[in-house]
């Protein structure tokens, strides 16, 4: 998602600092404290490339049992997703300015349940494969910061992505269950449409679909 850079965002997000740290903030200091900075222990659950937050606002309005971390490398969209958070009210729900390339900054070993990547950017040229969100260096820091049962959600609608990430995931030992090339056709209830999705889906693309579960510590 590109955005121009608004200036007046690097003030207005001031606004929301109960749900964001802005650019510059540092949140590291709470790896491994994040039950504490949330004031309870609960599951843990991330988002990365939150994008303007319309799916993880939704899934924390109705999850409020689920503490919520969103990582957003750009805080011209981060912005939105924190506007969104308090303007619902929302109290488990924390969106950091951050590159996922430092999760195990942020993240202390064993910390979260669960990582979501929605409509990640999908880097098509072979040498930029390290950036992808689904590489095998992006899957090792999942790997260290999920718990040994922790799990992946990927959705996308750019199939040399999903097939790719599949791929991966496999190769790295992640098992994979629920996947579908299709995934608006299953008609499930909880799906939460992103902002990508709703975009895209609505000029006909097809969405992909996968649950992987972290390799055990053998694997
Ligand atoms: N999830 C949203 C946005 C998808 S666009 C949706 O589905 O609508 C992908 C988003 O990931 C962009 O906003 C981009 O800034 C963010 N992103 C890409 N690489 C990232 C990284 N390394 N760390 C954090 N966010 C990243």
């Amino acid at each position: 998602m590109r955005l121009r850079r608004k200036p007046w965002i690097d003030t207005a997000i001031l606004d929301y600092a109960d749900f964001v740290t802005p650019l510059g903030g540092d949140w590291t200091a709470f790896s491994g404290m994040w039950a504490e900075l949330f004031g309870r222990s609960a599951p843990l659950h991330i988002e990365i490339g939150v994008g303007k937050g319309d799916f993880l606002t939704e899934l924390a309005a109705r999850h409020p049992e689920i503490n919520y971390v969103g990582l957003e490398a750009q805080q011209g969209v981060l912005y939105f997703a924190a506007r969104k958070a308090a303007e619902r009210g929302l109290k488990n729900i924390r969106l950091v300015v951050f590159d996922a390339a430092r999760l195990t900054e942020l993240f202390a070993p064993a910390e979260v349940d669960r990582i979501y990547l929605n409509f990640s950017d999908p880097w098509p040229k072979a040498r930029h494969a390290k950036r992808r969100l689904t590489s095998p260096l992006f899957l090792a820091r999942y790997r260290a910061v999920l718990k040994a049962d922790g799990e992946l959600r990927f959705k996308t609608d750019n199939m040399g992505l999903f097939d790719y990430s599949l791929e991966t995931m496999e190769r790295e030992g992640w098992q994979l269950s629920r996947v579908t090339h299709d995934l608006h056709a299953l008609g499930e209830a909880d799906n939460i449409m992103t902002e990508y999705e709703r975009k895209f889906s609505a000029r006909g693309a097809k969405i992909g679909r996968v649950v992987a579960r972290r390799p055990s510590e053998q694997g």
